[in-house]
């Protein structure tokens, strides 16, 4: 068989960034307010650093204002939650990013909860999982929904398909579990207590690894045509499929890095110039409605 064709993410994702930097400023010249991210970053991980530094440079980029928040790594709960409710109520943001993961001392999920749905970018609120799962207007987990974008501009129709999704964390797995069930694949979920992991990815028409561990799915367990994308990025970029026997047996397969990863920020631009276009009152086209094949790539 010969080798699968790569999704080229990055390729995909500076089409989408630039179709929302088109939106973003015909948004700032009709309404005079400018879509503006703002980012909460608790701490000083230097990694968590870098992630918020990139998101404000990209948001800049694309004509979106990035307002920063940094607060010191002894923040209390109601200290943060209290910094993300002045937030949400503040008309001149139009997206929240919350950095996380954030100290032990934390409760994220409360944290998380403080942030208005309407202006919830990252995904990471009940009424954001829930409104997925229900199909309803939101926003996405913005990895998972970079996933359904690279599998859409592919031509890959999940209807019908077997789709074995290895993780199950809230902001990886399990939503884009929940995407792909949406879509009316066939769903099946893998982590650490599976019996015979490899059986089950056997029979995916659609294998997304989403675990954290490098190489864990072999290409000797894809079946031949699958399509696999690979969220997983660890130290020494890679992923968390064995790439090198992977594509030759799938048909279609993300590299890493330049697959799953560029998807992320782009998806939250997008969904932030989303939030601000609903905010100003201003509707266009909602994400994922419009054309984002990119056959000729
Ligand atoms: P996580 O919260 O650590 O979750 C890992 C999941 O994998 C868990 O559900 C775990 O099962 C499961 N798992 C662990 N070992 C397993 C095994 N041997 N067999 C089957 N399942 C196993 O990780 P995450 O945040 O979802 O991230 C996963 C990967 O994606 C990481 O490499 C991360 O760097 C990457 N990632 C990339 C992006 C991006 O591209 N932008 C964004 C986020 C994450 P249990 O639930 O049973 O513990």
């Amino acid at each position: 068989m010969s080798q699968a064709r790569l999704m080229d993410g990055t390729a995909l994702a500076r089409t989408l960034v630039a179709d929302t930097a088109e939106r973003a400023s015909a948004l700032t010249l009709r309404t005079g307010t400018t879509p503006c991210l703002a980012t909460v970053l608790v701490g000083e991980d230097p990694a968590s650093v870098t992630y918020v530094r990139m998101k404000q440079n990209r948001s800049r980029a694309a004509g979106i204002e990035s307002r920063h928040v940094t607060l010191p790594a002894a923040t209390t709960t109601g200290e943060l939650v209290g910094a993300l409710r002045s937030l949400s109520a503040d008309p001149g943001v139009h997206g929240i990013l919350l950095q996380h993961p954030m100290g032990a001392h934390i409760d994220e999920r409360a944290a998380f909860e403080a942030i208005a749905p309407e202006k919830d970018v990252d995904g990471v609120t009940f009424a954001s999982f829930a409104a997925m799962s229900f199909g309803l207007p939101g926003f996405v987990s913005c990895t998972p929904g970079g996933i359904m974008r690279l599998l859409d501009a592919y031509g890959v129709d999940p209807a019908g398909k077997r789709a074995v999704v290895v993780g199950r964390s809230a902001i990886l797995g399990k939503p884009a579990g929940m995407l792909l069930l949406a879509r009316d694949a066939t769903v099946t979920y893998c982590h650490s207590r599976t019996r015979d992991l490899p059986a089950v990815v056997r029979e995916a028409d659609i294998v997304v690894a989403a675990v954290g561990r490098p190489r864990l799915v072999r290409g000797q367990d894809v079946k031949p045509g699958a399509v696999v994308v690979d969220a997983g990025y660890n130290p020494g970029n890679v992923g968390d499929v064995d790439f090198d026997s992977a594509v030759e047996r799938a048909s279609l397969i993300t590299p890493v890095p330049g697959g799953v990863g560029p998807m992320t920020i782009a998806v939250l631009l997008e969904q932030t110039v989303e939030a601000a276009s609903r905010q100003l009152g201003v509707t266009g086209a909602a994400p994922g409605g419009r054309a984002q094949r990119i056959q000729a790539l």
